[in-house]
């Protein structure tokens, strides 16, 4: 168990990263909120969560950490997770490669030599994850992926927001453009509709930032939730997710965040950002003002200052931080 000053101290840095990244409410210079994600989300503009996990179950919460969003790009990482499991490394592999394309996170530009998208965490690769989850219907690889999803949250309740995909798939066509310019390059199989439902389904699954910082805490604890100990990725994926989270988990301003906060994360347009430290814990973060890059601009601010504070980055030496590693859990 993490020791009570511990615990205190990272409840206290946390509070006080969130009234110092707040700034008096509003927008941030440079934020916007895309709005059809879904609309309601430019009324929400001054939501601000902030939730981390321990591999241990210890959790920190403050700020608006029950307010429900859609998970949109984060999906990506747990799809991917199902088509690893689903169809093994190799094949994944030859349908969708490991290397960050430095582009935005709907272009429409392609790994050519390899006649595959660059990575899974844009748009094109996660067309191809969602392409490779099994299952005999649409609905059927969405009950799949949900039952999954509710274990890395560790709520059994969890559901896709039906007024959110409905939105989603109104508002569809540069998906729909990617996905008949991919099957023509023979990228993608199947029905077209079938898979964006797929896709957009995940996208559409509303979680609180509490339990996005459950569901990083469960890549961080090997696979299994940490409460409740179910398992959500077999732990011969992990690391194959993880490093695409490290890679390619920002969109365009990847290897900005790798080198300004250096944790392995994933962001999506509705302000969430998820991060990921292997073996000690997970942090969910959630404010809808973007950046021009589709990041939660408050989302990035919080996640350097704690990674400088606390000595996260993975390349850093975390002595020369004002705290070090606290609540570090001992590993059995
Ligand atoms: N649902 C969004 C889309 O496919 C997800 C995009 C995102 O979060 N970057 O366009």
């Amino acid at each position: 168990m993490v020791a009570q000053a511990e615990r205190e101290l990272v409840q206290e840095q946390l509070e006080d990263l969130r009234s110092s990244c707040s700034k008096g409410g509003g927008l941030l210079p440079g934020e916007e909120v895309v709005s059809y994600y879904p609309p309601e989300m430019e009324q929400q503009a001054d939501l601000f969560g902030l939730a981390g996990t321990n591999i241990d179950g210890t959790q920190w919460e403050t700020g608006d950490t029950e307010a429900r969003f859609p998970l949109h790009s984060i999906s990506k990482v747990f799809t991917y997770g199902m088509a690893l499991e689903d169809n093994g490394l190799d094949a994944t592999l030859r349908r969708v490669g490991v290397e960050p394309s430095g582009d935005p996170f709907n272009s429409i530009t392609f790994d050519e030599v390899n006649n595959r998208p660059f990575n899974p965490m844009i748009n094109a690769g996660a067309l191809v994850s969602a392409n490779l989850v099994h299952g005999a219907s649409k609905e059927e690889r969405v009950d799949r992926l949900l039952e999954r999803y509710r274990i890395y949250t560790g709520n059994s309740s969890l559901e896709v927001d039906q007024k959110i995909l409905a939105e989603q798939l109104r508002s569809n066509d540069r998906n729909l453009g990617l996905s008949y310019l991919m099957r023509s390059l023979g990228m993608l199989h199947g029905d077209i509709d079938d898979n964006l439902f797929v896709y957009l389904s995940m996208c559409s699954i509303t979680v609180t930032t509490s339990e996005l910082s459950m569901m990083a805490a469960t890549l961080a604890h090997g696979g299994r939730n940490p409460i409740t100990g179910d398992r959500a990725l077999h732990h011969d994926h992990l690391r194959t997710v993880i490093s695409v989270m490290n890679m390619c988990g920002m969109y365009d301003a990847a290897g900005e965040w790798a080198h300004d906060v250096g944790i392995p994360a994933k962001s999506g347009v509705s302000g969430g950002i998820m991060a990921v430290l292997p073996n000690y814990f997970g942090l969910g973060v959630f404010s809808p003002g973007l950046d021009r890059h589709g990041n939660s601009v408050r989302g990035i601010a919080v996640c350097r200052e704690l990674s400088a504070r606390f000595g996260l980055h993975v390349f850093a030496d975390p002595n020369d931080s004002r705290f070090g590693r606290v609540a570090q859990p001992e590993l059995a």
